[in-house]
């Protein structure tokens, strides 16, 4: 990817949070269509063309930012948030146009499945109405849905811009534990194991819900007490939807290394036949798994 694009998604990150009303913010005003260089970004630029949801830079395979709104007139409700102030996403549905005969279609198709496949994170605006748009930092895209909708998670740079040790020292750091920081990067390396998860199989290990917005990319050795190299290791995950996470995650289940459920004591019968737990259930493992399930066992199963 080009060092210019680079820098104006590093610019979507410092600017993350600022409501910007007019165009000249987003792409210069209207003599010059044009942002002049600054510190982020080398050359003239924009951030967005806002003509439409997708914005491709001219010549480009990929996707450099993403107009989403909430408008029914477009392609509906496009942004799951995270909380109530609408500042933070959990999730962007980003749909192509769904006309067959639209002529971006293709185009936005294949320029969303370049980003996809080549971890490159986009852009996200949020147009609250006409002229009124709040930058919402970065997002990566980690799935594509049988409906046609590419699922965006959050995606931070600020991550990357630590070196390795920094960041042990980081997230190690008590204090800083609970800051931004932290939760930025642990939202960062949570979006890349989903999509190292996905690339294996795309349903929960148990039950095999399939939906991907759904799916949570569980870690068996939690992302606190795990190495950097951990904490991305595909074998430490498993891909559950958001039930059996949360028996997994508090500890109510976990696998012996034949991949064999073990259940709390803890639940009662009627619960464990509302979620689906049997006693003969069984995951298929790897050899890699074993070493984090032994420590699943001994530090998180509630016996
Ligand atoms: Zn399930």
């Amino acid at each position: 990817m080009e060092l210019v694009h680079e820098g104006i998604l590093k610019k979507f990150e410092i600017l993350k949070g600022k409501l910007i009303v007019g165009k000249a913010d987003i792409k210069g005003s209207n003599s010059e269509e044009r942002l002049p260089p600054d510190e982020y970004v080398s050359e003239a630029h924009i951030l967005h063309n806002l003509v439409r949801g997708f914005y491709k830079p001219a010549g480009k395979p990929y996707i450099l930012s993403y107009q989403a709104t909430e408008s029914n007139k477009n392609y509906g409700k496009q942004i799951i948030w995270r909380d109530n102030n609408q500042s933070e996403f959990l999730r962007i549905e980003m749909a192509p146009p769904d006309k067959e005969n639209d002529y971006s279609k293709k185009s936005d198709i294949a320029s969303a499945r370049y980003n996809l496949k080549n971890n490159i994170p986009l852009g996200i605006l949020h147009k609250i109405k006409k002229g009124h748009n709040r930058i919402l930092g970065l997002g990566i895209i980690t799935s594509e849905r049988n409906d046609g909708v590419f699922v965006v998670e959050p995606f931070s740079y600020k991550g990357l811009l630590y070196p390795l040790d920094e960041l042990k020292r980081l997230i190690n750091d008590e204090e800083i534990n609970t800051s931004f920081v932290a939760e930025v990067v642990q939202r960062r390396g949570q979006a890349i194991f989903k999509k190292k998860l996905l690339e294996d199989s795309a349903e929960c290990a148990i039950c095999r819900m399939d939906e991907p917005s759904l799916l949570i990319a569980s870690h068996i050795k939690s992302w606190k007490y795990s190495s950097n190299f951990e904490r991305l290791d595909k074998y430490n995950g498993f891909l559950f939807c958001p039930n059996h996470d949360k028996l997994f995650d508090q500890g109510f289940i976990t696998f012996t290394d034949d991949g064999k459920v073990v259940i709390s004591n803890i639940l009662t019968p009627k619960t464990k036949k509302t979620l689906g737990l049997t006693e003969g259930l069984c995951i298929i493992l790897d050899e890699a798994h074993k070493k984090y399930l032994s420590w699943h066992r001994e530090n998180c199963f509630k016996g």
